[in-house]
């Protein structure tokens, strides 16, 4: 499997892993080596403890390898849908996670020299007034509860500062968010695992697992891993081994990507002048970035039935022209889609059994911080720290309805956020 995204096919001397062969032994074995998967395995290697991870394709093949980049503060969703199914006590932990997500990543990359495009800023653009009112009562929630990056663009005036588009109302600027490389970020954190103990494994699809106080992990092609504690960490890739809990809680969504080729400086100054990744506050968002290497990168297009409907690349150009008329020339350089797993209330799904299997999944399109943090509170959780994972894991996570049939339930529910964004209700 390989992601068709920019972030391969620029990365030519991307490190590689062995196929496993015969029988191994592990203390723990990891499913997944995208960055829930691999940050786990980082925290354990740090403790001391040496993990195995089976990827079925390489390292990134998932999510992980394909996405926007954009690195994000928090759970998604309001917070209150979390706090409010928790104690005080239990939702200060809660916050506290999820905003130790973004540091998580900047500590890592310093503590590992990782180079991977690290870029702070970020706008929650507006598209009408509705939208600005949920930015208002965002800043006012998270600024009571202590954080201190937002500044209120509340015209375009402000805006123009960041961004040289007539489309946005007003943004909320985020200087606790931004964006990286997110391939060569995880390379990174594969690469310190490796180095601290962790065995890492490619072309390794796990086919099912025999339960017992000992689990037996069956690869394809005939090599096995046994262990006693077993992490979940495929998210919306993750095939054959999803426990029945798992398996009507998350649904697969499509959003693909658009990079241009690299524009001209100029051309840059015009459009993001600050550097800033930006999403929009619809249902099915927009979002984008300049990379390192100065090309759009743009993101949108959600499909909730998984069906390709006309050209990809024409629906992100439209999408891409209607916030900058000035990119109509600009030529395309990729175009590549990608699942983004989500749960009914946008909260990601923990959870573990009695046997020793843990997982984490729907991170709903906010997974490049929160991911790796999820895969370290998994760590932890082994390690003997639950706090933060028993904390998560409280929470109610509804199935979709449907059953087999959720994702065309799901495209249903979504058409009426769909209109009402474009009717800017
Ligand atoms: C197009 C797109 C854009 C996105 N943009 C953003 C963004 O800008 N910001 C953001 O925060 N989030 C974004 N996301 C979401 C983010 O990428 C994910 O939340 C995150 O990468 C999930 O990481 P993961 O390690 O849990 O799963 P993945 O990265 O998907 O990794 C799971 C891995 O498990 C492997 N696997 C599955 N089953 C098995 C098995 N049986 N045996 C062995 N291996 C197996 C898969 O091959 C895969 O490599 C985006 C996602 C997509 C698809």
């Amino acid at each position: 499997m390989t992601t068709g995204s920019i972030y391969e096919t620029e990365y030519s001397d991307r490190p590689t892993y062995p196929t496993p062969d015969g029988q191994i032994d592990a203390d723990i074995a990891i499913i997944g080596g995208g960055l829930t998967g691999i940050s786990a395995a980082l925290t354990l290697a740090e403790a001391g403890i040496r993990a195995v991870v089976l990827e079925a394709g390489t390292i990134g093949a998932g999510g992980s390898g394909r996405n926007g980049g954009h690195l994000c503060q928090g759970w998604p969703n309001d917070f209150d849908r979390i706090s409010r199914q928790l104690s005080p006590a239990e939702a200060d932990i809660a916050w506290k996670a999820g905003m130790e997500a973004v540091e998580l990543v900047k500590q890592r990359i310093a503590d590992y020299a990782i180079n991977c495009d690290l870029s702070f800023g970020y706008l929650h653009a507006a598209l009408h007034k509705r939208q600005m009112q949920g930015l208002d009562s965002m800043q006012a929630d998270w600024e009571a509860r202590g954080y201190a990056h937002f500044t209120y663009l509340g015209d375009q005036v402000a805006l123009s500062e960041h961004i040289g588009s007539d489309a946005y109302v007003g943004a909320l600027y985020d200087t606790g968010c931004g964006h990286i490389q997110p391939l060569k970020y995880l390379h990174g954190l594969a690469r310190a695992a490796t180095l601290l103990g962790a065995d890492i494994y490619e072309q390794a699809p796990v086919k099912q697992i025999l339960r017992g106080p000992r689990k037996t992990l069956l690869i394809n092609g005939g090599a096995s891993v046994n262990a006693p504690i077993v992490m979940l960490c495929g998210n919306a890739y993750l095939a054959d081994v999803a426990l029945p809990v798992m398996q009507r809680r998350l649904a697969p969504v499509t959003s693909s990507i658009l990079a241009t080729k690299p524009l001209s400086e100029n051309m840059v100054q015009q459009v993001l002048p600050t550097g800033a990744a930006v999403a929009d506050e619809n249902a099915a968002l927009n979002y984008f970035r300049i990379d390192g290497r100065n090309r759009m990168i743009f993101g949108g297009r959600a499909s909730y039935t998984n069906v390709d409907f006309g050209s990809v690349e024409q629906d992100l150009r439209r999408r891409m022209t209607n916030v900058f008329p000035i990119l109509g020339n600009a030529e395309t350089e990729q175009v590549w889609s990608g699942r983004i797993g989500i749960t009914v209330n946008r909260i990601p799904h923990f959870g573990r059994t009695d046997d020793g299997i843990y997982f984490v999944q729907g991170f709903s399109g906010h997974g490049v911080a929160l991911s790796g943090q999820s895969g370290a509170m998994l760590a932890r959780a082994v390690i003997g720290d639950a706090t933060e994972f028993d904390v998560m894991s409280k929470l109610t996570h509804m199935p979709f309805p449907g059953g087999p049939l959720r994702t065309p339930a799901l495209a249903l529910g979504m058409a009426w956020f769909k209109l009402r964004d474009r009717l800017k209700l």
